[in-house]
């Protein structure tokens, strides 16, 4: 099963400030029927009781410290550091990571910064843990548990989940030109879907085996998660679904080939979801086989069960 890590209130485990949690139904009940979630709790992790007193980052001689919300003169930034060095074999084999969001140690993006004082200076940081898991681990999806309510960021944060994971297993695991390219195949409109940009440029990416399998390999797999980090938009699917439909063009007869152009004009439209002509083409497929279509991680990015498609 594909792991997932989570910040542990996000489960609803009672490990915030207050003795609370944040528990997110989303994460803690829907997701976990289909994903391994591993909890941390990075301020728990450190020692730190619950409840116990807030905390909140500073800038300190030009540099961010986590410090005491109230006197400032407990520094924990040297104990989460230690921390996240103590969890790298924990955290090395997730294949995604949901935070919490507004926290000075989980907080993905526009976290408070106080000066020295304690005066707040802008609401631009990150959280300290956050901070360093993106920083050792640039390519793993990660997002913050309010942003999955956004139907494009979820179907975008759960189709890198997917995409990591496989790319682990198939490429990482087994370093080889093969690998790659067996990767790109099953990918090609996927990718074509969110980035047509970089999906151009994921094709000399590949080429680059020839000369050094390994930096290919790092290239593609960070040019692939930031093609597939930005919610797509209805006009790219329905480009690619056009693409697909023209796989069916000597097998379909009139009347089922206008039935799929409807489904995919009905989609672009906004009147039907990307699973209505998903379906119809896995189901075209199922009566006249193609091994390259049934191979593309586009017709099912991740499980359909999920209902994550915008
Ligand atoms: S936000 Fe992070 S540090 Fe704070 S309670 Fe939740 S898991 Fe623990």
């Amino acid at each position: 099963m594909i792991k997932i890590g989570t910040s542990a209130c996000v489960l609803g485990e009672k490990v915030r400030f207050d003795g609370g949690h944040k528990r997110s139904s989303f994460v803690a009940s829907h997701i976990s029927e289909y994903y391994q979630l591993v909890p941390f709790c990075p301020e728990v992790g450190i020692g730190m009781s619950v409840p116990r007193p807030a905390i909140q980052l500073r800038e300190i001689n030009d540099e961010i410290r986590l410090v005491d919300s109230k006197t400032g003169s407990s520094d924990y930034s040297d104990k989460m550091a230690n921390y996240f060095e103590r969890q790298q074999c924990s955290l090395e084999p997730l294949d995604g990571y949901i935070l919490a969001g507004k926290s000075p140690s989980c907080g993905m993006e526009r976290i408070k910064i106080h000066n020295e004082e304690g005066r707040l200076l802008h609401r631009d940081g990150r959280g300290m843990f956050a901070e360093a898991l993106i920083r050792n681990f640039p390519d793993l999806p990660v997002e913050e548990d309010g942003r999955l309510n956004d139907k494009g960021i979820r179907e975008s944060f759960f189709t890198r989940v997917e995409a990591y994971a496989l790319f682990r297993k198939l490429v990482m695991e087994d370093i080889q030109a093969s690998s790659l390219i067996e990767f790109h195949t099953r990918y090609k409109y996927l990718i074509l879907a969110y980035n047509p940009k970089i999906y151009y440029e994921l094709g000399p990416t590949v080429a680059q085996c020839a000369n050094d399998i390994e930096q290919a390999v790092s290239n593609y797999r960070s040019k692939m998660m930031l093609a597939l980090s930005k919610p797509t938009t209805r006009k790219k699917h329905t480009n690619v679904l056009m693409h697909l439909q023209g796989f069916f063009k000597n097998d379909l007869d009139s009347k089922y080939k206008k039935e799929l152009s409807d489904e995919i004009d009905k989609y672009h439209s906004g009147y039907v979801p990307l699973l209505a002509p998903l379906t119809l083409i896995n189901h075209y497929l199922r009566e006249f086989p193609n091994e390259f279509l049934q191979k593309q991680a586009y017709l099912k990015p991740f499980p359909l069960e999920l209902g994550l498609h915008a």
